[in-house]
């Protein structure tokens, strides 16, 4: 993909498609140069609102032009303009159009303008066959951004790619076939990771026994790949005691296991990667942008699937961390996964604060539906941090309470506790059955369910995976790391 910087309409080359951005009731947001006798009679017409999101397409001078709403102008922020320019996008899309130009609104609003494009500016189409080739959803080849802000910022453009393309590599993780989930995950990290500054390190299941992770080993027993513990580090400050681990739940398929989903319940579990996925791309991206810190991503990966030899409900299986887990759920298994990988990084890894992200319980989706994820955490400055961050990044969180009296649906006759504590409050009950595991460590936990992945394309995120999570968390990094 080619991008362009223009700062102004006089030098632009002819390209497809040419946007420009308008305020609710039709005032400009830019200079309109030549086009503006052409297209105020439109304005006029009052068939353009200006809405956000809007788009009308018209000819003038020849030339195919889009006007796009932002809303009103007193409402604008961040998200509103993402939003409205990847209406843009969609519609230079739904034309097969290959090349546009963005004119870009004056003022603090490149980043935003830039991310509502370019995220929008992503397909899966992989599976396409050639002879299917026009179902396919075409991407912008070239893309032009006109303004003396967007020219000014020619660094900020290449540091948002790097972001971006992190994004979109999460996508096609988590996008891709579960049956072959593990084989690409390892093969990406292999060829993205090499020759980097960044640490890649590998548990497989002969290693996972020797360390006696029982519960990653317990999930994985009726699938046919075998588990690993997936560690990837980058240290951009040696000299800072700062460490800073992200462990995210990767389980490449779930089928419930003996407790096992119905077919509605199933058919996205191919998503149950997203957290591993964006961990992963959170390191990528700080790696690549040379970010001042020393952050660990750590990735438990299994299959929850259903054989003979599969973990059975009733029985108890033993944690990294000693403590034993009556399995009353063998659906509840992310928690499993990730109580293991916890222990590890509190054991091994040193960490200063620790943040998991895990597509964990369907009640957060009940709770804060596809938009928002669920933020759990008893430390105060973990917490601001991150809903700083969310706000920033229009990744949205909100806090949920970490009830202690809850911790009682966890009692167990025969074991320190059992692995589920029924449906009410289910995404609160996870988050304290994780707790125990980590300890003192400032911990923070996000059940990121309803934003990972979504039946159909919203705002600048297409349908299936949308990678959310990486622009939060490094954006988290940037604070932790004194760049913001
Ligand atoms: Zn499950």
């Amino acid at each position: 993909m080619k991008i362009e910087l223009f700062s102004d309409l006089n030098q632009l080359p002819k390209s497809d498609l040419l946007v420009f951005p308008f305020w609710e009731k039709g005032e400009s947001a830019s200079d309109l140069g030549r086009f503006k006798s052409g297209i105020e009679p439109i304005l006029k017409s009052g068939d353009f609102k200006a809405r956000n999101g809007e788009t009308f397409l018209c000819y003038v001078e020849g030339l195919r032009i889009a006007l796009l709403g932002l809303g009103k102008k007193s409402d604008v922020n961040s998200e509103s303009l993402r939003r409205a320019y990847s209406a843009a996008v969609r519609l230079a899309q739904l034309k097969k159009i290959k090349s546009a130009q963005f004119v870009c609104i004056e003022g603090n609003h490149t980043q935003a303008i830039f991310e509502g494009i370019f995220l929008s500016n992503y397909a899966y189409n992989k599976w396409k066959s050639d002879s299917f080739h026009e179902v396919c959803v075409p991407l912008l080849e070239t893309i032009g951004l006109i303004g003396t802000e967007a020219v000014r910022h020619e660094a900020l453009f290449r540091e948002l790619q790097v972001i971006v393309s992190s994004v979109h590599w999460v996508r096609d993780l988590v996008n891709g076939n579960a049956d072959d989930k593990l084989d690409f995950v390892l093969h990406e990290i292999k060829s993205i990771f090499s020759g980097k500054k960044v640490r890649v390190e590998i548990f497989d299941k002969q290693k996972l026994e020797e360390l006696q992770m029982g519960l990653i080993l317990a999930v994985s027993r009726g699938a046919p790949t075998e588990p690993c513990l997936i560690q990837v580090s980058y240290e951009g400050n040696p000299g800072s005691p700062e460490h800073v681990v992200l462990v995210g739940k990767g389980v490449t398929y779930d089928t419930g296991g003996f407790s096992i989903k119905p077919t509605e319940g199933m058919l996205t579990m191919k998503c149950d990667m997203s957290g591993a996925a964006a961990v992963l791309g959170t390191v990528r991206a700080a790696a690549e942008l040379g970010l001042k810190i020393n952050v660990t991503a750590l990735a438990p990966m299994a299959e929850n699937s259903i054989d003979g030899k599969s973990y059975k409900l009733g029985d108890v299986y033993r944690s990294y961390s000693g403590r034993t887990v009556e399995i009353n759920n063998t659906d509840a298994e992310g928690r499993l996964i990730l109580a293991d990988a916890l222990a590890f990084a509190v054991k091994n890894l040193g960490p200063s604060c620790i943040v998991d992200v895990a597509t964990l319980t369907g009640a957060a989706i009940i709770a804060l539906g596809d938009d928002i994820s669920a933020l759990f955490s008893d430390d105060q400055k973990l917490c601001d941090q991150l809903l700083s961050s969310a706000a920033t990044t229009g990744e949205a969180l909100w806090r949920l309470p970490l009830v202690a009296d809850y911790k009682d649906a966890y009692k167990s006759e025969i074991a320190d506790t059992v692995n589920s504590g029924g449906r009410e409050g289910g995404a609160i009950k996870a988050a304290l059955f994780l707790q125990p595991f980590v300890g003192v460590v400032p911990w923070a936990h996000i059940d990121l369910a309803g934003p990972a992945y979504l039946n159909k394309p919203k705002h600048y995120n297409t349908s299936k995976a949308t990678g959310y999570g990486v622009r939060l968390l490094l954006d988290f990094l940037r604070q932790r790391a004194g760049h913001r």
